[in-house]
């Protein structure tokens, strides 16, 4: 039989609320043993807690049968005052009753997806939305959790499976009239070649949608003590970056989440690109030009005293900024933004520049689904097993290609070779989730 899992579902006590979950066969009689009684499903009812005779908390507690709740199982909820004897109280005394244990990270979700009450996707999109830091990436794990890319890549599934229909169809046709299973092979490879190229389209915008998900990287670059580190604590508010009068202070990439108006990004305060002997800071160096050359943004600093920057490159994208405005203002190039780090002039118009850049390369209001490697791999899969075949030198070939696609779709909602990628993706919940 199962084992009844229970777990703490909310954030760490002490705290005014607790909430503590159970699910499984167990579960009904576990609010029976501890509030003697069961509550009417679905609705919030007011219950002494006892262990014995000792009283544990006055909570409110929720049942909800399966199969028709989040776990697919029989589910309650304790919600409790959020003190830690309360919380370690009443997990005791579940534990001790027979049936029932500590859940592992996860191990709800993994029943509701094991139970179909969500697709792997799903999933991954919870997963999303519990980490999540930003609006952008909120609203997109909302939209993952909330089904959207099972229902996309059901749907493409589907076109796979009736050009296979059709294709199947033309197998027949192949032995004795020849000129019509050649037009029906025609019409078929330019469909098939019309759906690779959407699906082309998806892939290429996908990497929008992992912009939002893991955020921009932006490198701030330019010679040591023009203020490199005193902007990067100037943009994020906070004192990450060691900041000091000696060249050569910052010796590794230092990285510090921002928030680009509802946008997450990653500022990158890198060591002093010049000449050096010292190898630790060569190391350090040579980090910041590698992070820098995959940045999606550079930000090359220059400082007022000496307004000069090295020629940019065509990619990435660069914003060239002058700081230390304070001590002089020299003419500038007109694409060039003016501030001073330690006077504060000219951040408003820097974070406006930002958020706006941000906005314009992850474009956040647009759909965008394909946020994980795991899902743009499927659909990369499926494009170029519909160019297979297109290009399928045989009917019977042709069928097995479109079995190949319709199959890559399959694994999006994990309805297909799902027992290799679980564990990774259920290590990212936490207990209780
Ligand atoms: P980095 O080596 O490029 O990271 O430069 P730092 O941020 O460590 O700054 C070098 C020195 O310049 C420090 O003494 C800062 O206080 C000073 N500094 C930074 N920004 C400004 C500014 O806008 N105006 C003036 N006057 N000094 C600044």
């Amino acid at each position: 039989m199962t084992d009844t899992i229970a777990a703490l579902a909310s954030g760490r006590p002490p705290a005014a609320l607790a909430v503590i979950r159970l699910s499984g066969p167990a579960a009904f009689a576990a609010v029976q043993a501890l509030a003697g009684r069961i509550p009417p499903p679905r609705r919030l009812s007011l219950c002494q807690l006892h262990a014995g005779d000792s009283l544990l908390d006055e909570a409110l507690v929720a049942i909800f049968p399966g199969p028709t709740s989040a776990s697919g199982e029989d589910l309650a909820e304790f919600h409790l005052h959020g003190g830690p004897a309360v919380i370690s109280g009443v997990l005791t005394a579940l534990t001790a009753l027979p049936g029932i244990r500590l859940a592992e990270p996860g191990e709800y979700t993994r029943r509701a997806f094991a139970n179909g009450r969500m697709d792997l996707a799903q999933v991954e999109g919870l997963a999303d939305l519990v980490a999540a830091e930003t609006a952008s990436q909120r609203d997109q794990a909302l939209a993952l959790a909330g089904g959207a890319l099972g229902r996309l890549a059901d749907q493409w599934r589907e076109r796979c499976l009736m050009v296979l229909a059709e294709a199947e169809a033309g197998l027949d046709f192949a032995e004795d009239e020849a000129d019509v299973a050649e037009r029906l092979d025609e019409a078929a490879r330019h469909q098939l070649l019309a759906l690779a190229d959407e699906l082309a389209a998806l892939i290429a915008d996908s990497s929008r949608a992992m912009r939002i998900r893991d955020g921009l990287t932006i490198a701030v670059t330019g010679p040591p003590n023009v203020g490199k580190s005193s902007l990067v604590n100037a943009l994020s508010m906070r004192d990450a970056a060691i900041v000091t009068p000696i060249a050569g202070t910052t010796r590794d990439a230092i990285e510090v989440p921002i928030d680009l108006g509802g946008i997450a990004a990653v500022l990158i305060d890198t060591a002093g690109l010049r000449d050096t002997t010292d190898p630790i800071e060569a190391e350090g160096i040579a980090r910041a030009r590698a992070r820098a050359a995959t940045a999606d943004l550079v930000i090359s600093v220059a400082s007022a005293d000496s307004p000069h920057w090295p020629p940019a490159p065509e990619s990435p994208p660069h914003l060239r900024l002058l700081n230390k405005s304070d001590l002089a203002q020299p003419e500038l190039p007109p694409d060039a933004l003016t501030v001073s780090a330690a006077t504060g002039a000219g951040m408003g118009q820097l974070r406006d520049w930002l958020s706006t850049w941000a906005h314009t390369t992850t474009r956040p209001g647009e759909p965008a689904l394909l946020a994980h490697a795991r899902h743009r791999a499927a659909f990369a899969d499926a494009e170029s097993a519909l160019r297979d075949a297109a290009h399928a030198p045989e009917p019977v070939l042709r069928a097995e290609s479109l079995r190949a696609a319709a199959h890559a779709f399959g694994r999006i909602a994990g309805r297909v070779d799902v027992d290799d990628v679980l564990d990774r993706i259920f290590s990212r919940f936490c207990i209780g989730k």
